[in-house]
């Protein structure tokens, strides 16, 4: 006769079994209650605001040391209205100065980029150099990763200046010359450049320089300089990029004044390359700027 299945291999427990099925239940409760305690933790970390999963931090505001002070444009009006500009983007925070050759390393190590709306070009202008000391000082915070940036005129200094002439990429040069302020088309030239990428053409009222200074640079923008207004009937860079040891620099020769300024596209350039400038990146939006109608 078949046994039943239920007693197959049946026997009375015997001392080692108990053993054996005591340490299987002992294990068993130590899983549960260590599980138990991990669920409770997670639900209390879950439960604290601080704990609870946040949204990526905003990245830490862009510090900008803005020269200022001397210039043959109207720099009073300009270089608030660039402030203006740069703090409406929420990226930046702005430090103006406007004796730039009182700077040095101890104020450039508390920046991340310099713009310049200073120059040394008028004929009574009180600081034609900077000290030594400060020259150095200036060209090793770029060189060690820090940005540069030029708006129009603040690129027209120091002419025998090798090194500063090459951080600028372009400024007035010998054969430079501009027609009168008129509305024109700027064009992208690089739309795969971090500053200019999703950037659309767009139109301001400026003065366009012709036959700028060139030195080596990387091209990103550019308008046709109409022999009708006075122009050289070529196009005419006027956003440009350099690189300087591990620094950036980027050129804007747009901005005569603060009716350029108010051009969106002109602030998308501005904000966008000095954001590039000081990290090497874009994180602010491409703004729809006002297409050729
Ligand atoms: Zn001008």
């Amino acid at each position: 006769m078949k046994k039943p299945l239920s007693t197959l291999g049946t026997r009375p427990l015997g001392r080692r079994d108990r053993l054996w099925r005591s340490a299987i239940a002992f294990s068993r409760m130590t899983v549960r209650l260590m599980f138990g305690t991990w669920l409770a933790g997670a639900f209390v970390v879950w439960l604290v605001p601080g704990c609870l999963p946040v949204a990526a931090a905003a990245p830490a505001p862009v510090r900008v040391l803005l020269f200022s002070g001397q210039n043959n444009h109207d720099w009073r009006q300009t270089t608030p209205k660039i402030q203006a500009i740069l703090t409406a983007s929420k990226r930046f925070t702005v430090q103006i100065t406007e004796r730039p050759d009182l700077c040095d390393a101890a104020t450039f190590a508390r920046f991340d980029v310099i713009l310049s709306d200073w120059n040394a070009f008028p004929a009574d202008a009180k600081i034609k150099e900077w000290p030594e000391p400060m020259r150095r000082a200036f060209l090793d915070f770029v060189r060690n990763g820090g940005g540069h940036v030029v708006v129009h005129s603040g690129s027209s200094s120091f002419m025998e200046w090798t090194d500063y002439r090459r951080l600028c990429g372009s400024g007035w040069g010998k054969d430079t010359g501009h027609g009168p302020i008129h509305t024109f088309e700027v064009k992208i030239a690089d739309p795969d450049h971090p500053i200019t990428r999703g950037l659309e053409p767009f139109r301001i009222t400026d003065e366009l320089w012709h036959r700028a200074e060139q030195q080596p640079r990387k091209v990103l923008a550019t308008a046709v300089s109409s022999k009708d207004q006075g122009g050289s009937g070529g196009d005419e860079p006027v956003a440009m990029t350099t690189e300087f040891g591990r620094g950036r620099g980027f050129i804007l020769l747009l901005g005569h004044d603060t009716q350029a300024m108010e051009a969106p596209g002109f602030q998308a350039l501005l904000t966008r390359g000095a954001e590039w400038a000081a990290t090497g990146k874009v994180t602010l939006d491409s703004p729809k700027t006002e297409p050729k109608p």
